[in-house]
């Protein structure tokens, strides 16, 4: 197995839309890590994320994810991307489509069902009045686990666009 498929700035991000793509799954000794990208603003088209949003979603989902209970994945890390139109994902261990699609959506689901923002506090977090209400990111989250459950029902994330 080759160790990385691609890379991120290979890819035209004029022509990009939202979705779940996998930029790349490199594999160290025996552990698959694959490195999702959760693009929820078309780049040049839509306004990007606020800081809040972002940091607010990165404190939910985070949580949500690593709260999963699975034999095949781990967290490795989620947070968001510089340009603030999505998030990348990092998971250790190997499993079908399917299957890491089931766990993105489970752990948006985790982070829908949240009634307060996770270690919203100085202690915690290293700017925590940024973060927002739960209410203000609900739309992104219901979108993550929408795109992940509609990826999981036809087994395969989406493409990026072809140069
Ligand atoms: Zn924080």
């Amino acid at each position: 197995m080759e160790s990385r498929s691609s890379i991120s700035f290979d890819v035209d991000h004029l022509r990009m839309t939202r979705g779940i793509y996998i930029p790349a799954v490199d594999r160290i000794e025996s552990v698959v890590v694959t490195t999702f990208d959760i693009r929820v603003r078309r780049p040049y088209a839509e306004p990007v994320m606020t800081e809040g949003e972002a940091h607010t979603v990165e404190h939910m989902l985070a949580t949500g994810l690593r709260s999963q209970k699975s034999d095949r994945l781990i967290v490795l890390y989620f947070g968001p991307m510089g340009c603030m139109t999505g998030f990348y994902l990092l998971l250790a261990g190997e499993a079908s489509n399917s299957e890491k699609a089931d766990f993105i959506a489970a752990g948006a689901e985790a982070a829908l069902a949240m009634e307060e923002v996770p270690a919203r506090n100085a202690r915690q977090c290293g700017n925590y009045g940024s973060l927002l209400d739960v209410q203000a990111v609900r739309p992104i989250l219901e979108e993550i686990r929408d795109m992940a459950r509609s990826i999981s029902g036809r087994g395969a994330f989406d493409a990026y666009p072809s140069k």
